[in-house]
């Protein structure tokens, strides 16, 4: 029969992670066969692994493109997690869409915004096509309330519109913010 696509979405610091980890341990503690992928981009910890901010981790393999997940999978596979989904190049709509018509459970976690408040990436389109969505907050750290932007801060003070996505010799940073306290420098 069909498998099932599962979303985990919202913005940095809301426990994305956290909660895909969580369904990886209970998929393993059911001898479940797993495997969990995530961007060769992704260097915020130590490669081969998903580590949520609050240091929980299990093992993953890095990739580019999300169509070198089926060099990876054999009849066996039955859970497939992916973190950081919004940075996969290729298109992973449809390979998620194939995983799941060969009777598979893919877990996607991901950003549904960049620091402008846009839709990121595949993540809007993979919404569409889910069985299931958990969108999370995070806590606002300008007031406390919930979040669901993810600000971002160049040398302390909002991001411009248009600034690159890396911006050489400036400091930059993320906050977490709710949706009276998310800035842009327009
Ligand atoms: P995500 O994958 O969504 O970026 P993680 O799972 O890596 O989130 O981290 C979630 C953890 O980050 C929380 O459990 C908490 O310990 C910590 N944290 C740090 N800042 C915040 C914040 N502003 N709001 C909520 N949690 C935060
Ligand atoms: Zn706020």
């Amino acid at each position: 029969g069909y498998g099932s696509l599962e979303i985990i979405c919202g913005p940095m610091f809301s426990g994305k992670s956290e909660e895909l980890i969580r369904r990886i341990k209970r998929a393993k503690i059911a001898k479940q066969n797993v495997l969990v992928f995530k961007p060769k981009i992704d260097t915020r910890y130590e490669e081969e692994c998903i580590c949520s901010h609050d240091g929980n981790n299990i093992k993953a393999i890095s990739i580019s493109n999300s169509e070198e997940i089926l060099n990876y999978i054999n009849e066996d596979t039955d859970v497939i997690g992916i973190d950081e989904v919004q940075f996969l190049e290729g298109d992973t709509v449809s390979v998620c869409k194939g995983l799941v018509a060969e009777g598979r459970r893919v877990i996607c976690a991901g950003l549904d915004m960049d620091f402008r408040g846009e839709p990121f990436g595949c993540v809007p389109n993979l919404l569409a096509v889910a069985d299931s969505i958990t969108k999370l907050t995070a806590v606002c750290m300008n007031c406390g309330k919930p979040a669901i932007f993810t600000q971002r801060l160049v040398d302390g003070k909002p991001a411009k519109y248009n600034d690159p996505l890396i911006l050489i010799g400036a400091k930059e940073s993320y906050e977490a913010r709710c949706r009276k306290c998310h800035q842009i420098d327009q």
